[in-house]
């Protein structure tokens, strides 16, 4: 397959070098400070960006309110046909938008693909969805009454997303927030803004086809201290779904629950794998391989520990350095490597920083990182160290590709406790043949994430469940299963069609 350059996929996707951050669906525009989007293939500029201001995010948000009034009208399956037609539009340029998350944020072609996929995945299925969004209905203790439960659309909900899943995150929002009712606005990352405007361009096209009012689906490109916490702010925001670090969402919830808002947080991880002396060991280190140098390890879901049985160690150890000598470095845009850049200097900067703070807690680097100068970007070698899982460094999320090995001895439950002494509860696998070991670590007393997998590795869910974490993770959940309840309020409703009135639990009142 031929891959455009930076040129014909700016081209390809109507962005040009200087793009208005603000657009309510229908118009653009923006008043705040330009900013530049830098690729991490090679330090350029991509395209300028010139942000929303104050000014533009009240009018973005005014709209919405008013859309919402139109929208909410709309049944729910003619909603899902208007995410149904933005999964085609997605689909036609599927491969533009794929090259463009690589080049913006620089994690392979292959995968940036993917991402685009799962947009498709997730609107297929909300589509679906629109079609069942089922109350309970059950029987009442008093003759001639009804007792059922309906969901109804929450209103603006507000999407704060990170830099790594720089399309998917918003589409997992906004394809089931739309289906529910309500309008979305989205406040990109930093580092990703020109995905952003792509995605919404791709949007505005199906809402003008369907003559949509403006404010259904908005976006507003500025920096998380500005527009971001005009966002928490803002009570005509009822839900923020915020994706990002333990750090910034602990300021969310702060926040958003502050002025009793609805928040769905999407946080850090520190995903384990454990393997155990039943795993088939080449099977677990291509699934280790890939969760922990994927994405040049920034998933919230990436491998960062392996818990490992001490008769096992030395053979994982040595089918590791195996695995992770043939892998291949460079240009995301060519398929033939599996490992890109970091997302930007300060990252490798981090990187390198963290495995410092590693060697000085007692760590032993297993296999050693190395910065690699290619076309002036933000290249680096992964890293694997062993390790105690107390060691603080451990105890915390390095978003590189970065991999701890620690061992375990005797029982599996021995694993499972150190997987869980974390303060994160994202993503956990166990590789093991041993049917007890397995049940023992999906039990009520086993993993404590909200990810647990058998024999498939820490990352690349799929959208058909619910995905999101426990303890410092958030507790939220997006995409699939009953996720779509998040963004809708429930309603008990109790309707008499007795000619009396009578009361509950058998009072009297008269
Ligand atoms: P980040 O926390 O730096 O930024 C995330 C978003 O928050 C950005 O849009 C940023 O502009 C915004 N922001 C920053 N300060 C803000 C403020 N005061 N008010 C409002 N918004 C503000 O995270 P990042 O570096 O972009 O992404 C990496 C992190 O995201 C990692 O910790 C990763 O694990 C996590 N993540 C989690 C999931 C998940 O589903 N659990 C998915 C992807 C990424």
């Amino acid at each position: 397959m031929k891959i455009n350059g930076f040129t014909e996929t700016l081209r390809e996707l109507e962005l040009g070098g200087t793009n208005l951050g603000a657009s309510d669906g229908v118009d653009w525009f923006a008043n705040g400070a330009e900013t530049e989007s830098l690729s991490p293939i090679n330090g350029q500029v991509i395209a300028k960006i010139k942000q929303a201001d104050a000014g533009d995010f009240d009018r973005i948000i005014k709209t919405a309110e008013a859309a919402f009034k139109v929208w909410r009208e709309v049944p729910a399956p003619k909603r899902g046909e208007i995410v149904r037609q933005l999964g085609v539009a997605l689909r036609e340029r599927k491969d533009a938008l794929g090259a463009l998350v690589a080049i913006e944020m620089g994690k392979i072609i292959q995968e940036g693909r993917g991402e685009v996929q799962e947009m498709i995945d997730i609107c297929d299925y909300a589509c679906g969805q629109s079609r069942m969004l089922y109350g309970v209905q059950t029987h009442s203790e008093r003759a001639h009454h009804r007792l059922y439960e309906q969901w109804h659309p929450l209103g603006v909900v507000g999407i704060i997303s990170a830099f790594n899943f720089p399309v998917a995150v918003w589409s997992w929002n906004l394809a089931i927030a739309l289906i529910c009712g309500d309008v979305c606005v989205w406040k990109p990352a930093s580092p990703a803004p020109l995905t952003a405007i792509a995605c919404q361009k791709i949007f505005e096209r199906v809402l003008k086809a369907n003559d949509l009012p403006a404010g259904i689906s908005s976006l507003v490109v500025g920096k998380g201290s500005q527009v971001g916490e005009l966002l928490l702010n803002d009570k005509r925001i009822p839900l923020v779904s915020y994706t990002g670090s333990t750090r910034v969402g602990k300021r969310i919830a702060e926040v958003v629950s502050k002025r009793f808002g609805k928040t769905i947080l999407e946080l850090g991880g520190n995903n384990a794998v454990i393997v155990t002396p039943h795993a088939d060991l080449e099977l677990a280190c291509k699934a280790i391989l890939f969760g922990a140098v994927g994405t040049a390890g920034q998933r919230c879901t990436s491998t960062r520990r392996v818990i490992v049985e001490a008769s096992v160690y030395d053979n994982l150890v040595s089918t590791l350095q195996r695995f992770y000598g043939k892998l291949t470095y460079g240009n995301p845009l060519d398929e033939a490597n599996l490992v890109g850049p970091l997302v930007n200097t300060g990252a490798v900067d981090l990187y390198f920083e963290a495995i410092e703070t590693v060697r000085k807690q007692g760590g032993t680097i297993l296999i050693e990182a190395e910065k690699l100068d290619f076309e002036g970007g933000c290249y680096a070698k992964p890293c694997v160290a062993a390790v105690e899982n107390s060691l603080p460094i451990v105890q915390d999320e390095t978003f590189a590709p970065l991999l701890y090995i620690i061992k375990y001895e005797g029982d599996v439950i021995n694993a499972i406790n150190i997987q869980n002494d974390v303060p994160q509860g994202l993503s956990s696998s166990i590789f093991t043949n041993n049917m007890i070991e397995s049940e023992k670590f999906l039990s009520h007393a086993g993993s404590d994430c909200g990810i647990a997998n058998v024999n498939v590795g820490t990352s690349g869910a799929e959208i058909g469940l619910a995905f999101g974490g426990e303890k410092e993770t958030g507790g939220g959940r997006e995409s699939g299963s009953d996720a779509w309840k998040a963004y809708m309020r429930r309603q008990s409703n109790t309707i008499n069609w007795s000619e009396g009135m009578e009361l509950a639990q058998g009072i009297k009142f008269d």
